[in-house]
């Protein structure tokens, strides 16, 4: 048996009220699942089937805190999520059987850097400098809760400003149809977690800035932004 070179941290997030860290393999993103942020970004609201992007399991930053600016942007953007974390396997499930392999639910910020993420867009090229880059993905602890959440007040504030406001029925795709839709691509499992999309209101954040993410009954989750390197 041949040994690793080195050790590598494994990313694992706080789990509420408990020791436990739930370990992270994956991260998947829904883009644009609510209408009002479907229509910022220049889309089509309507039910158009889903589609994703990733995020290395690395970009998390549990329990949110200080990050630096990131370098490359002068347009870095907040969008404040659902975040589901997989309980069970799943795959080619239907939304009834995706709702019982739900393990909870965490307060997700997909950070993007707008710029880039328009630029590669309107050439037709991959979102990984605009989606995928080290701490893009603070996360507050999650939170045990088995049932799908289908309602709920998701909101963000910078400096205190109320910048992104909505709620958890304005979905266009609901999480037991968010993972089963994922399940006929990915053998989804513990350790996978689904950012759901942001309502509208996403903006730019630039140093000094204290983002302050909320979803009902789920958690807040606090992120400062200070200067890049
Ligand atoms: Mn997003």
């Amino acid at each position: 048996m041949n040994r690793c070179l080195f050790e590598l941290p494994h990313p694992a997030v706080p789990v509420s009220g408990e020791d436990a860290l739930y370990p992270v393999r994956r991260i998947f993103c829904v883009a644009r699942n609510y209408a009002g942020h479907a229509r910022e970004m220049g889309g089509n609201p309507e039910r158009e089937e889903p589609f994703y992007f990733t995020k290395p399991a690395d970009a998390l930053v549990p329990g949110g805190g200080d990050i630096p600016y990131p370098p490359g942007t002068s347009n870095l953007h907040h969008e404040v999520e659902l975040v589901v974390a997989v309980a069970a396997p799943l795959f080619r499930a239907t939304p009834e059987q995706a709702a019982t392999a739900i393990f909870g639910y965490a307060v997700g910020l997909d950070l993007t850097r707008r710029d880039l993420q328009f630029a590669a867009r309107d050439k037709g090229r991959p979102w990984d400098l605009g989606k995928s880059f080290e701490n893009s993905a603070p996360l507050s602890p999650l939170v045990r809760n088995p049932a799908p959440l289908t309602t709920g007040a998701v909101t963000l504030t910078v400096n205190g400003q109320l910048r992104q406001q909505g709620d958890l029925s304005d979905m266009i795709w609901g999480v037991p149809e968010v993972l089963a839709h994922l399940s006929q691509y990915y053998h989804l499992g513990p350790g996978d977690l689904v950012f759901t999309g942001t309502p509208e209101g996403v903006g730019p954040v630039v140093p000094g800035d204290r983002l302050a993410g909320q979803v009902d009954g789920v958690g807040d989750l606090i992120v400062s932004i200070l200067a890049g390197d």
